[in-house]
């Protein structure tokens, strides 16, 4: 039976705009507005969208590196106890952090230029207790083993290693404490297509040994296609497509989603279908369109697409839970 790692619900983050002499707040960008989602234990859930959808302020939300500002977000541990992360005081999140680690796109970000790898890993283990060095230079040279790198590279220095390789001490710096669920944000977008297959193929033989679950954030459907087992697609703010990743490529619900997914290229060009060309740019969270959101630049939108909000509601195809928001589905909701 499928089990919960982490369950949201209504999450929102909200960031204020100020302007003026004063500095009032005149608005606010709602770059996620009221998500529901479980993750289940050991699977590979994709967040997909264009960017500006929210998805990477999502990811971080979870991991409280940017601070919710309504809804909850609970861990729920092996043994079925529930905790309440958002409602924690900073410093009682520390067990957590240990469990809920990020691989960002950028790995420059999380690698000090000016330590040794070395240096700039060993710190959170000395956090959580590591506290003999010849201790953290082993987990550490394991690690970097187990990513296909020579022990000895510790002791190098960022600038020293390709793109592809820093990506592999990012994923080395996530697993050092031993995590139970991952955010790979956009973690192989920046990389040539070579090096993606060979880091998301690291990256599935990681979860296979360590028991890990990964929220996979990526604007690239290509991506998510043979990785994920779940997907959700985010529109500003809002998940608009949520559900087995075959079928969000075989029974497409959300026109959004089959937008994505007409631009995704394919070699078979039998296959390929008419690309979905998207007029415009996603709108301004600032100031989000009236009724679906999407409706300005949704192909297929009707009268009732520019008044009335289009619920998140449950399907079933292939007979699993599918879950959209768009007037135009045709197929009994399910309870
Ligand atoms: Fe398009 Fe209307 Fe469906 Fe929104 S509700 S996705 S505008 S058809």
């Amino acid at each position: 039976m499928k089990k919960e790692i982490l369950k949201l619900r209504n999450v929102k983050v909200h960031f204020p705009v100020q302007a003026g002499v004063f500095n009032r707040v005149v608005g606010h960008v709602m770059a996620v507005d009221g998500v529901d989602l479980d993750i289940y234990r050991g699977e590979v859930l994709g967040l997909a969208g264009e960017s500006g959808c929210g998805k990477t302020t999502l990811g971080k939300a979870i991991l409280r590196l940017v601070e919710p500002t309504d809804g909850e977000v609970t861990f729920v541990s092996k043994e079925d106890e529930e905790t309440e992360l958002t409602s924690l005081e900073k410093k009682d999140m520390d067990p957590f952090r240990k469990k809920l680690q990020i691989v960002f796109q950028d790995p420059h970000s999380s690698l000090n230029p000016s330590f040794t790898i070395f240096g700039s890993l060993q710190d959170p283990l000395k956090k959580f207790g590591v506290k003999s060095k010849e201790e953290r230079r082993k987990i550490i040279g394991d690690l970097l083993e187990a990513v296909n790198m020579r022990r000895e590279y510790m002791d190098r220095y960022p600038h020293e290693f390709s793109g592809g390789q820093r990506q592999r001490i990012g994923i080395v710096r996530a697993l050092c404490l031993e995590p139970e669920l991952i955010v790979c944000d956009e973690a192989v977008s920046a990389l040539d297509v070579s090096i993606q297959a060979q880091v998301l193929q690291l990256l599935m033989q990681l979860k296979k040994d360590k028991n890990l679950t990964y929220l996979f954030i990526t604007h690239d459907l290509s991506v998510t296609e043979y990785l994920c087992d779940r997907i959700a697609v985010m529109y500003l703010g809002r998940i608009v497509e949520l559900c087995d990743s075959e079928d969000l490529y075989n029974n497409t619900l959300h026109p959004y989603s089959e937008a994505l997914i007409s631009a995704i290229p394919v070699a078979d060009l039998d296959k390929k279908t008419e690309r979905i060309v998207l007029e415009g740019d996603v709108p301004s969270p600032v100031n989000p369109p009236t009724g679906c959101p999407f409706h300005p630049r949704c192909p297929k939108a009707k009268d009732i697409c520019k008044t009335e909000v289009p619920k998140l509601k449950k399907y079933s195809t292939s007979g699993k839970d599918h879950y959209a928001s768009c007037h135009l589905i045709d197929l009994p909701e399910r309870s």
